[in-house]
């Protein structure tokens, strides 16, 4: 934790969900409503926003997207805007996840820029960085991170503008997790780099943990310094698991 930052618990359903899982959106805001230390939030797959959105309303539970594209519109098929998706709902929008690095090849100047048009449209943009195993076993972890979050933040962020979210791209869906201590020092170098960057606001920027988050190790990650909360994928598909997670703040 981060004294006087609220954290925030924010779930990545990733490519899953169904007009069904609107039961387990609404099992969650149910519980949501009882006392609670951490802002939620659930970033489902686009085609479930407005339903969502419409369900939650002032609700305890905010909506984000996955991805959006740096322009406003235009003849991108496929693509949506960050004003599309706060059309329909979202107050934020997760930018540069590794699985989108990966598969879809952007680099940190392309998630720069749709952290600008996020901004435009009056989101907040949460930046995922981290490093693969090889770079790890490189010792360039740090490095790799580091260089991340200078390339895909543009100037100006601020805690209510940007969230950042560290994922090590091998602790993401296989049940593993980093050590404490190397969570404590990678989280530790990002708010050095955050505070040299845009000074005071760098100290509330919230810095997530993601990968392989659970309710049985939530509340271990959550006492490490500079965790302000976490990105969930798999463990935010269940109203139990998230929930659970969301407890442990
Ligand atoms: P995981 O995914 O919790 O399933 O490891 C985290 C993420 O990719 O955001």
């Amino acid at each position: 934790m981060t004294p006087g930052v609220r954290p925030l618990v924010a779930g990545n359903w990733k490519m899953n969900g169904l007009r069904g899982s609107e039961r387990e959106f609404e099992a969650m805001l149910e519980r949501a409503r009882a006392d609670r230390g951490a802002d939620l939030m659930i970033c489902p797959p686009a085609t479930l926003l407005m339903r969502l959105s419409a369900i939650a309303g002032n609700g305890p539970i905010a909506l984000g997207g996955q991805d959006c594209h740096a322009e406003v519109s235009g003849a991108h098929t496929g693509d949506l805007s960050a004003e599309m998706l706060a059309d329909a709902g979202a107050t934020a929008v997760i930018l540069g996840h590794s699985e989108r690095r990966q598969d879809h090849g952007e680099t940190s100047a392309q998630v720069a820029a749709k952290v600008e048009a996020a901004w435009r449209a009056g989101l907040t943009a949460i930046v995922c960085v981290g490093e693969t195993e090889a770079e790890r076993d490189e010792g360039r972890a740090v490095e790799v991170v580091l260089g991340q979050l200078q390339g895909s933040v543009p100037e100006g962020a601020t805690h209510e503008t940007l969230v950042v979210a560290y994922e090590p791209v091998w602790a993401i869906g296989t049940g593993r997790t980093p050590t404490a201590e190397d969570v404590r020092e990678m989280h530790s170098r990002q708010r050095e780099g955050l505070k040299a960057r845009f000074g005071k606001a760098g100290e509330a920027i919230r810095i997530l943990y993601g990968g392989s988050v659970k309710p049985a190790n939530a509340a271990e990650l959550m006492a490490i310094a500079n965790v302000d909360g976490a990105l969930v994928g798999g463990a935010s598909l269940k109203a139990d698991d998230f929930m659970g997670i969301a407890a442990a703040y």
